[in-house]
């Protein structure tokens, strides 16, 4: 019997443009912030997966759902390692961590820091001021996550987009 290469002119869905990091335990992270701030964004969690919280508040679920509401920050990084763009996901704990290290609230674009999880997956997470960077340079314009964050909640960006500017 013949067999036929499966061709197809429908290529994939594209996946998120940069990831979200999260990091593991024991993982060390090396970076040069592009954030000139911190973007952050409230979220529902379900118990198992979060979920997108919106306002007005009657027209989401996870509020009618009385699911807890949860914060997280996103800094736009080049890892140095692997020298890629990504977003790490900080916790409220974090963002203070990184103010306190840099002695900055804002102005991060262009610092070198190293971040690293404890021992376990949910321990925490310690960062230090490495000083300025001048390997990357020039430095790749800043980005929000707000594309990654659509998909990976199955919005449709420009909707997105809507609530986020209602959020301000
Ligand atoms: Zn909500």
């Amino acid at each position: 019997m013949n067999r036929e290469l499966s061709v197809s002119r429908v290529p994939p869905p594209p996946g998120p443009e940069i990831w979200i990091r999260r990091l593991r335990a024991r993982e060390v992270l090396r970076c040069t912030i592009l954030s000139t701030e911190m973007w952050g964004v409230q979220f529902h969690w379900t118990g198992k997966v979060s979920a997108p919280h919106f306002v007005p508040t009657e027209q989401c679920a996870g509020c009618q759902a009385q699911q807890p509401l949860k914060w997280r920050g996103y800094l736009h990084i080049v890892n140095q390692d692997k020298m890629v763009s990504e977003f790490l996901e900080l916790s409220p704990a974090l963002v203070r961590a990184v103010e306190t290290a840099t002695g900055l609230t804002g102005g991060w674009r262009g610092l070198r820091m190293r971040f690293e999880r404890g021992a376990g997956d949910r321990a925490k997470v310690s960062c230090s001021l490495q000083g300025p960077d001048r390997s990357v340079e020039p430095l790749p314009a800043e980005r929000d996550p707000l594309r990654e964050l659509s998909l990976l909640w199955g919005l449709s960006v420009s909707h997105t987009i809507e609530v986020e500017r209602d959020m301000l």
